[in-house]
């Protein structure tokens, strides 16, 4: 069976920075990604570089920071008073507020985001909402695990129901 849409891949892969090399992430035996094709999940990009592959397949490809996440943005960047981090009791934790860290934040509509530390001052902090791949060129490689036909509930909820997917 070879992939197309609306069918449900499993595969393994690693994810590193096209530029550098550096691993960004890799899944385990025990985790691949497993994805509904044709229901824009992953990057379009993605898909049509595994389009056509079959089980046991391998794959190895780029997708330049345009085509994947896009380029940082100065107003994801932001300064957020420093009261905001503080707990109940008004405590304001150092140690874990430091430039790097990642701190899962909510905007105003209740959406959840992850800001990244850039700097801590005696009364903001700055924080920057970008996608930790913007503007990087992903390298994926990988194969392919297992490929089926969606279940018409999948396809009418545009995702993978049972293993590595929705438990409903
Ligand atoms: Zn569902």
């Amino acid at each position: 069976m070879t992939i197309k849409e609306n069918m449900v891949v499993s595969l393994s892969y690693k994810l590193t920075n096209h530029k550098t090399g550096e691993t960004i992430e890799e899944t385990s035996n025990d985790n691949p990604m497993v994805f509904l094709t044709g229901v824009g999940g992953v990057i379009p990009q993605f898909e049509e570089n595994i389009d056509g592959k079959k089980v046991g397949d391998a794959f190895a490809f780029h997708i330049e920071a345009d085509m994947a996440y896009g380029s940082p943005s100065e107003e994801k960047v932001a300064m957020i008073p420093i009261d905001v981090f503080r707990d109940e009791k008004g405590v304001f934790d150092e140690a874990y507020f430091v430039p790097g860290a990642l701190i899962p934040m909510s905007d105003n509509e209740g959406n959840h985001l992850r800001g990244k530390i850039l700097e801590v001052t005696s009364d903001s902090i700055k924080m920057d909402f970008n996608h930790p791949l913007a503007g990087m060129d992903l390298q994926f490689e990988g194969s392919i695990l297992n490929v089926r036909e969606a279940t018409k509930d999948e396809l009418d909820h545009g995702h993978v129901h049972g293993e590595g997917g929705h438990q409903h």
